[in-house]
């Protein structure tokens, strides 16, 4: 079955997910207030005092994810030294850290670790020693990944390949995602910018629900590329990676990555394929900034590699299997093509 939309004048009106069954009804919100939502944000506001020092230290010292408070985590599995890294940003900004990224188990499972082998499979990858942006305004002015650059990005992934090697190691290992939040509003729940790495013993239910949509809709990449291309919703096409505004996002504003010519795991990719594929999500991650959002890297046999990026500054409005999404949107995407194009 094709995907079922309607545009009219050469505008999406609605859309709805093969995957998920939400509809996506296109409308104009220029006339709404979201100032109750995103109130508090001290650190967008430029007139707001400098935030004690004593407070900036304190968060440091209590962070199980910075320098110094290794021992506050569970025992590391894996690290990216600043010698192995020489193009690291933060050298000299970060005094003492023996390292730029770090790998060790989340003290939280994801999935009990009873179901995949009695072995703990969630893991934390630290993405950065730095805790804070370089000049905090506030204590919520966090280091992001958008502030880590494109070359930090990619060691990150390369980071991310090493240590799902070692998770598919285990054979009642079947499926491994990449999840990452950043902010409050996305639900990350430690402050220091970290990325999760999980396994899980059965094909994880997003991807499942992927394969099953397209079984019941053959060609269903391919459709929903044509269809974003001719809403305006395209970002970038090159190299065999796409990124595009998506019209069946979990949230109003959600990005896809796509590679649809692979299917299979970055375990498999080359480096250079890697690399494009890293460069494609840093890039709307860094116009995204210090935002909050949220970004998922899907694999798994029949499935296209792809990653969907979540801007979660506005909020969730899923309503009864609906979804809004801004009229604005394809302005929006026009003006992120420029931004890019700048960079
Ligand atoms: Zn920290
Ligand atoms: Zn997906």
């Amino acid at each position: 079955m094709p995907i079922e939309y309607e545009m009219r004048d050469g505008a999406l009106l609605w859309i709805k997910s093969p995957i998920t069954g939400v509809i996506s009804y296109v409308v104009d919100v220029r006339g709404k207030s979201f100032a109750f939502t995103l109130g508090g944000r001290e650190e967008l506001n430029p007139e707001a005092p400098l935030p004690d020092p004593k407070a900036l230290d304190h968060a440091m010292r209590t962070c199980p994810f910075c320098p110094g408070n290794e021992s506050l985590a569970p025992p590391e599995l894996m690290r990216v030294t600043p010698a192995e890294f020489p193009r690291w940003h933060g050298r000299g900004l970060c005094e003492g850290a023996g390292w730029v990224i770090r790998v060790f188990n989340n003290r939280f499972p994801r999935i009990p670790e009873s179901l995949t082998g009695g072995r703990n499979e969630s893991y934390i990858v630290v993405e950065d020693p730095r805790h804070f942006s370089d000049h905090p305004r506030s204590i919520n002015d966090l280091m992001c990944t958008a502030a880590l650059g494109e070359e930090h990005f990619y060691q990150l992934l390369l980071t991310d390949v090493r240590l799902i090697r070692r998770v598919l190691e285990n054979p009642a290992v079947r499926s491994v995602v990449i999840r990452k939040n950043q902010g409050r509003e996305s639900g990350a729940s430690q402050p220091h910018p970290h990325q999760q790495v999980i396994g899980a013993p059965q094909l994880l239910p997003a991807i499942e629900a992927e394969r099953r949509a397209e079984r019941e809709n053959p060609g269903l990449w391919e459709q929903l590329l044509e269809i974003v291309d001719r809403a305006g919703l395209m970002i970038e096409q090159r190299d065999g990676v796409i990124s595009y505004a998506s019209p069946i996002g979990a949230f109003p504003r959600s990005y896809d990555v796509i590679m649809p010519a692979f299917r299979g795991s970055l375990t498999e990719l080359d480096g250079d394929e890697l690399r494009r594929f890293a460069r494609a999500i840093f890039r709307l991650v860094h116009i995204l900034g210090p935002l909050p959002l949220d970004y998922e890297i899907h694999q798994g046999p029949g499935v296209p590699l792809h990653a969907h990026v979540n801007g979660r500054l506005y909020p969730y409005s899923n309503v009864a299997g609906t979804l809004n999404l801004p009229s604005q949107l394809v302005h929006n995407v026009a003006a992120l093509r420029k931004a890019l194009a700048r960079n």
